[in-house]
């Protein structure tokens, strides 16, 4: 989760550092690390901090991927291993009462791009499959790990593991963004993912945060990195040895930072740090390799799967979003249902109408 204000900061930095799955229950052991984290303005990033079982499990996942990659290579099958990898990909544009206020500025495809700039050369491309809005008070303001991110998520996802789905909303609170790690698709498939906040969309409002590295950083977790700042000092840290360690997040863009003693200074520009967007500009080699170790574990598709869906009913992207329907009919669309599921939508009326 990325974080711009200071107040969230306190409750999210400590969740990380707390333990993943009971965050809201360790939240007051931790004040003292919020005091001190809750000096900095900046952002943050609420994915759930791995915890040891999850990272050991990485690891293992990667060195066996090394593995079977070396024996491929000695039976002369590299161009398997090295076969450039293109992510369907789908845009959730929520909004609460006004479709107007969370329109893609540009338009979805101008995010996509950015994706395609920070990621070009590591082997992973990204094709705009369909893009949607959906109004929905809950979803627009819903923050990770409650029952409206669920719910908007499982409502409205497209695709198995291989298909990268991002929504855009407004969690307030200072929320920049989150993931799902790959390691957790096989049980939680109708929550992976990326939020991001939708004025961090490149062009947004959320300066220094309106670049689109929100999203780009998101991805990174989806493909299973963790930030460079992950563990402090302390090996293994992020699990990728040409990352330097450092002491804690960046904000800003504090160059020549050195915080660990071990070799090389802080991986500042990094996408996978908290650097302003303007900052960051770069994965490194072990992290391309690594997502790409976690992508094939966890979301590459069998050969004979089906090509990804598309849409339906979808729209342009580029059209304007106040002609577009509802994807799913929520009865607060339409005055004349009282529950989502007496609801449909009538492309004749261009409204939700009892079924
Ligand atoms: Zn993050």
């Amino acid at each position: 989760m990325r974080i711009t204000g200071p107040l969230l900061m306190l409750a999210f930095l400590g969740m990380a550092k707390a333990h993943e799955h009971h965050h809201h229950e360790h939240h007051h052991h931790h004040d003292d690390d919020h005091r001190e984290l809750g000096k900095k303005e900046g952002r943050g990033c609420g994915t759930q901090n791995p915890n040891a079982a999850e990272q050991a499990q990485a690891k293992k996942d990667v060195e066996n991927w090394r593995a079977k990659k070396a024996a491929r290579a000695a039976d002369g099958l590299i161009a398997e291993a090295t076969t450039p990898i293109t992510i369907p990909t789908y845009v959730h544009l929520i909004y609460g009462s006004n479709p107007f206020e969370n329109q893609v500025i540009g338009d979805a495809q101008a995010q996509i791009d950015v994706l395609n700039a920070a990621y070009s050369g590591s082997g992973f491309s990204f094709v705009l499959k369909g893009v949607q809005q959906f109004g929905n008070r809950k979803w627009w303001t819903c923050t990770p790990g409650t029952r409206f991110e669920r719910q908007m998520k499982s409502d409205t996802r497209v695709g198995g593991p291989e298909s990268l789905n991002i929504w855009f909303n407004n969690p307030g609170q200072g929320l920049l963004g989150w993931a799902q790690f790959p390691d957790e698709v096989n049980r939680r498939l109708s929550t992976d993912g990326v939020v991001c906040l939708h004025s961090s969309k490149d062009g947004g409002t959320a300066a220094p945060y309106n670049q689109g590295d929100t999203l780009v950083h998101e991805v990174g977790h989806w493909l299973g990195l963790y930030h460079t700042f992950q563990g402090g000092c302390t090996a293994p840290g992020d699990g990728v040895a040409d990352t330097p360690a450092e002491a804690e997040p960046a904000y800003g863009c504090p160059v020549d930072r050195d915080t660990c003693g071990s070799a090389g200074l802080d991986p500042i520009t990094n996408y996978m740090d908290y650097s302003d967007d303007a900052c960051m500009d770069r994965f490194s080699f072990g992290q391309i390799e690594r997502m790409h170790a976690l992508y094939d574990t966890y979301r590459k598709p069998e050969p004979t799967q089906p090509p990804s869906p598309t849409f339906s009913p979808s729209r342009s992207p580029s059209s304007p979003p106040v002609d577009a329907p509802p994807a799913s009919c929520n009865y607060k669309n339409s005055r004349k249902c009282n529950r989502d599921d007496a609801c449909t939508w009538n492309s004749t009326t261009r409204s939700c109408e009892p079924v």
